[in-house]
């Protein structure tokens, strides 16, 4: 097993001084005892614990790692900045260029807002929307997460009923739900918000279906209501200029976060003209919206993915991750679905609605040097050469081997 005393030993300290020890999404204790919660240290596709245990990262920090844990050029140039002027009484110079970057790189975008979180971002989307519009309806799809504020967030814990008055659910590409949706809100519609794809927790991934989108789109140029993308945790990771670009489906909003500064803490909305004014007029701000620090290596990595392959070769090696774990399943006995974008994958086991076998394999997986999740989406990123990938393979593998020894058995 893992020798995971200091793990131990940190969340026990952290739970007599921060409630439940850790909180929200990354809480190992919902993926189940034996995952690593602390960690030591980071670089390229690697990550130790603070046990020493190395490796092959298939979580890429949820997101926000695209280009390899410590990009030498990214970290430059953000502590560069910080060494000038990083958090101060204002912007510095690198919001200008970071929003003209924006608007030159993303579809649709004419202008752009920053925050920190995802949640600052979709948050942001929701009140322009509203403003614009001067109604209150938001059209959101069932199941889908746009962050963990009382609006959004995805449990009722220390929510009213009021803070979600005003959304309606849709089924995620079922365009006749949408326009029930949109026809319940009348002419109360300010906003329909939807995801890059469907990425919901523990359920196989779902490819935009083009007519939904398109529908969506329809119904926001009839009623002036804005279609809103909420593109952040696929940032970049599908296209350069926008998870819908490929669709030819502009959005009037687009948050986006997690990778778009390298795991430098950002946050963006980029809207059409149509929107400045309200985005104008609406007042939301924090201490740290304007660090210059983050805006420089968000600077710095649109730069780089505009110069060089890096989205090509995470879906190249994403396929090659897919193409090996399949062949470890049948290999094993084991019947494995792999869905969404490669990049972007998605593991779980026919049969399995507990996560069983999935929970065995991910800490089998560990123990062979291996960080996957049993029930999110996963990334690949830049720094992943084809022998990380193998290695990653051969984790699965091996962890395949003994799960079934240990008596999980597909029927
Ligand atoms: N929207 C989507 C689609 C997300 O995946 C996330 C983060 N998982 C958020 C919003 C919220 O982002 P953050 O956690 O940075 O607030």
């Amino acid at each position: 097993s893992l020798l995971n005393s200091r793990d131990a030993a940190l969340l026990g300290r952290a739970q007599r001084v921060v409630p439940g020890g850790v909180w929200g999404h990354m809480a190992t204790r919902a993926i189940g005892p034996g995952y690593p919660q602390f960690f030591a240290r980071s670089e390229g596709c690697r990550v130790w614990d603070v046990d020493g245990n190395e490796y092959v990262d298939f979580m890429c920090a949820w997101g926000p790692n695209l280009l390899g844990y410590h990009h030498p050029v990214v970290d430059a140039a953000a502590l560069e900045q910080m060494k000038a002027a990083d958090i101060g009484n204002g912007p510095t110079e690198k919001m200008v260029e970071l929003a003209e970057l924006m608007v030159d790189t993303v579809d649709g975008a004419d202008w752009a807002l920053f925050q920190k979180n995802g949640t600052d971002a979709t948050t942001v989307c929701v009140m322009i929307a509203r403003a614009q519009a001067g109604k209150r309806k938001i059209l959101v799809a069932r199941g889908a997460y746009h962050g963990a504020v009382p609006w959004c967030t995805p449990s009722v814990v220390g929510v009213t009923a009021e803070d979600k008055a005003h959304l309606i659910h849709f089924d995620f590409n079922d365009a006749a739900s949408l326009r029930a949706a949109a026809d319940q809100a009348g002419d109360d519609l300010a906003g329909i918000m939807i995801t890059a794809y469907r990425h919901d927790v523990q359920r196989d991934q779902e490819m935009t279906d083009p007519a939904f989108l398109a529908e969506a789109r329809a119904i926001c140029d009839r009623t002036g209501a804005a279609l809103i993308l909420d593109d952040v945790r696929a940032s970049f990771r599908i296209h350069l200029r926008g998870s819908w670009f490929p669709h030819g489906v502009k959005p009037d909003l687009a948050a986006m976060s997690k990778s778009i500064a390298n795991g430098w803490p950002i946050s963006a909305v980029v809207g059409g003209n149509a929107f400045r004014e309200a985005a104008a007029k609406i007042f939301t701000t924090g201490s740290f919206w304007y660090g210059g620090a983050a805006m420089a290596a968000a600077v710095a990595t649109i730069g780089i993915l505009k110069e060089s392959n890096a989205i090509s070769h995470t879906i190249a090696m994403g396929e090659r991750l897919r193409a090996g774990l399949d062949e470890a399943a049948r290999r094993n006995g084991f019947r494995l679905r792999q869905t969404g974008p490669a990049q972007m994958p998605m593991l779980l086991f026919d049969d399995d609605a507990d996560l069983r076998i999935g929970n065995a394999f991910g800490l089998a997986a560990l123990r062979h040097g291996a960080y996957f999740h049993p029930r999110h989406n996963m990334f690949l990123c830049a720094a992943h050469t084809p022998a990380d990938v193998d290695r990653g393979i051969e984790a699965a593998d091996n962890a395949m081997k003994d799960i079934a020894a240990a008596g999980y058995v597909q029927s």
